[in-house]
């Protein structure tokens, strides 16, 4: 594009998206539109950043030599307020690209939300920064004018009233960096208060680690002996002050680091606006040296919108930000913890790509992912009552780890929880606790896998542990079977499902049941159950486990993916659950009676109605049932048949 061309401003249209955002932004009630101040400056040290790593390798930058800051200058007579940095810069296309589009990941989801959701959007803005068009809860006009880092593009100026368009000009400005002019509403004055700003800088922005100037005008101070000249001749001269603490607060010791101070970082650091459940601060030199401190939040979905598309630690080398989101530091299933981590032993001249293949990462990680198993060990100790409240909400992840991980799974195994049959609605027990309390003649591990935990502690195949007061664990997250299936064992104990075909139980001092299903009509009965279901089943045949319960499914021996069913099911659309064996107790009243009825009255209806929903409530007690409303019509005309006419 030439100069002559675009003399006059051009005028664009924003993208839909940012229509319906700037109009929701435009006319919404919020009352706390000073988060707008938190994102821009946001985006400023973002820029710094990105400029400071840029000239670890690029020395042919505009402005190479000057200072990395944020300058706020607020204009009370015009309502103005200027925020400035000498950030990357962006040129011509960049403004368009980043300013007229959706770019902001937070913006997608709010946007998305409020389309979806009902909530109020005033609350959501607050928890969800909309980023840079946050601005416009303030402004009527926004002017922003900047500078790329690279030295043949040009300035440019982007400006808008958040109506429809935007403009576009060419400007000149020979600095580096982006300068945003907001011409205040006139409800929103107070922005162009200076005591204002450095209240809201103070509360959200403190731990930038760019210094944040802020202009001020101040009377000319004049000598003493010429105090009376100075009533005459009062004049202002200008002068700029940090007002961001600016700590690293990682890189101080951890003795003089006060518990609300890390709070205070973890909320400026994540946007969360609840406290942290747990922040580590770790200080190593050798083998490697580091600085971290890592949060665990106390929520895994932090408000309605929490759709975090990104995660990973923030990795500085020597306080030089090289990547925003790493991953390589943590194990994956640690990936709900947040934080920062900085070395000196990492080269700085590298690429992103590089950092992630120095060895010194590796021994990082490990140290960290040391540490925090650590501290969960130790919290779990302590404060019992704390660590269940983590357990609720990130428990899936160390259950994930579990089974990714085989190198650290003997350590996160300590920190599992669980509900079982021996435990009220609020209590868990660990491996180590079920261990001890396993019955001497108890060889193995017992689990149930279901959907929750009312469902699973009425099944069929806790009869026989019932009645034998054997521990059995319930696994109920999705996650669970997966688990189980790459934890065989624990402590030389086998880890044994219940539904197993080929359990073998410690034999029960059982008072032979006098009313039993004789031989040959077992037979007759099993016959016509395996005829009425046909192929849904595999076999039918006697249980030797039932007490209470007519009858259960079970898994044939040996079927690989068993403790898979569950979580395939809910992520692969078409998945059929493999057949299984029902089983049936010869001495329940039920079977007894409907063996008698075949006996008589072989062509009653109520016998294949009754046969189907034996087969239906198995399905229900293991959670596969494909569609429960299937059973309403026979249920229905079996109760029609219970309740007699007058
Ligand atoms: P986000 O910061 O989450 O990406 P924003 O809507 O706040 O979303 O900003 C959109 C983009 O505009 C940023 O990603 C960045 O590329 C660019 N940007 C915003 N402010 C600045 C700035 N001060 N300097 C350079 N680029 C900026």
């Amino acid at each position: 594009m030439t100069q002559e061309t675009v003399q006059s401003p051009e005028s664009l249209e924003y993208r839909t998206e940012v229509r319906q955002l700037l109009d929701i932004l435009a006319h919404s009630l919020y009352t706390e539109r000073e988060i707008f101040l938190r994102e821009l400056v946001s985006n400023s040290s973002d820029a710094l950043n990105r400029i400071q790593f840029e000239m670890l390798t690029n020395a042919d930058v505009v402005d190479h030599g000057a200072e990395l800051a944020v300058t706020l200058r607020a204009d009370r007579e015009s309502k103005t307020l200027l925020i400035s940095d000498t950030g990357i810069g962006m040129n011509r296309d960049e403004l368009v690209q980043n300013l007229g589009t959706i770019a902001h990941s937070g913006a997608k989801s709010f946007l998305q939300g409020a389309k979806e959701t009902g909530a109020s959007l005033d609350e959501v803005i607050g928890q969800f920064g909309v980023g840079f068009y946050s601005v416009f809860m303030v402004a009527d006009e926004v002017t922003v004018t900047s500078r790329s880092h690279r030295p043949e593009d040009q300035a440019w100026s982007w400006h808008s009233t958040g109506e429809s368009s935007f403009e576009l000009t060419p400007a000149d400005k020979s600095s580096r960096g982006t300068e945003i002019l907001i011409k205040l509403k006139d409800d929103a004055d107070e922005f162009a208060n200076n005591w204002r700003l450095e209240q809201i800088v103070k509360k959200h922005s403190d731990y930038v680690s760019f210094p944040i100037y802020l202009v001020e005008e101040k009377p000319i101070e004049h000598d003493a002996e010429d105090g009376a000249e100075a009533e005459t001749d009062a004049g202002t001269e200008e002068s700029q002050r940090v007002i961001n603490r600016r700590t690293a607060l990682w890189r101080q010791t951890p003795q003089g680091v006060e518990a609300e101070q890390y709070t205070e970082f973890y909320k400026q650091l994540t946007f969360d606006f609840e406290e942290p459940l747990l922040h580590i601060h770790l200080v190593t030199d050798a083998p490697v040296n580091m600085r971290s401190i890592l949060y665990i939040p106390s929520k895994l979905n932090r408000g309605l919108m929490s759709a975090r598309t990104e995660h990973g630690l923030r990795l500085y080398s020597r306080k030089i930000l090289i990547q925003e989101y790493n991953r390589e530091l943590l194990p994956d299933y640690f990936r709900f913890v947040e934080g920062v981590v900085d070395s000196e032993d990492l080269p700085l001249n590298v690429s992103r790509e590089v950092v992630q293949s120095n060895p010194n990462i590796r021994q990082m990680s490990r140290a960290l992912a040391n540490r925090l198993t650590r501290e969960l060990k130790s919290l779990a100790k302590k404060e019992p009552e704390k660590y269940i409240k983590f357990w609720q909400e990130f428990g899936i992840f160390l259950k994930e780890g579990v089974a990714s991980d085989p190198t650290n799974q003997e350590s996160l195994l300590e920190l599992l929880r669980f509900h079982s049959s021996k435990t009220g609605p609020d209590e868990w027990v660990t491996l180590a606790q079920y261990v001890e309390r396993m019955k001497l003649e108890q060889e193995q591990i017992y689990y149930v896998l279901g959907e929750d935990v009312k469902t699973v502690a009425r099944s069929p195949h806790l009869d026989y542990f019932r009645a034998n007061d054997i521990e059995v664990l319930y696994l109920v997250d999705p996650i669970d079977g997966y688990m189980t299936s790459m934890l065989r064992e624990y402590e030389e104990k086998q880890l044994q499902n219940v539904d197993d075909a080929g359990l073998k139980l410690p034999e029960r001092e059982q008072e032979e049941s006098t009313e039993k299903v004789g031989e040959s009509d077992f037979d007759a009965l099993v016959n016509r159950v395996k005829k009425t279901l046909g192929d849904r089943v595999t076999d039918v045949r006697e249980s030797k486990q039932l007490v209470s319960n007519p009858c259960r499914l079970v898994s044939p021996e040996n079927e690989f993916d068993r403790d898979m069913q569950r979580l395939r099911r809910l992520m692969e659309q078409d998945y059929e659950t493999p057949k299984k064996i029902l089983e049936l107790n010869r001495s329940h009243v039920l079977v007894r009676n409907l063996s008698g009825l075949i006996q008589n009255d072989s062509a009653n209806r109520l016998i294949d109605a009754t046969i189907e929903q034996l087969f239906a409530n198995g399905l229900l007690a293991e959670g596969i049932h494909p569609n429960p409303a299937e059973m309403v019509e026979r249920i229905q005309m079996l109760m029609e048949a219970a309740v007699p006419g007058a």
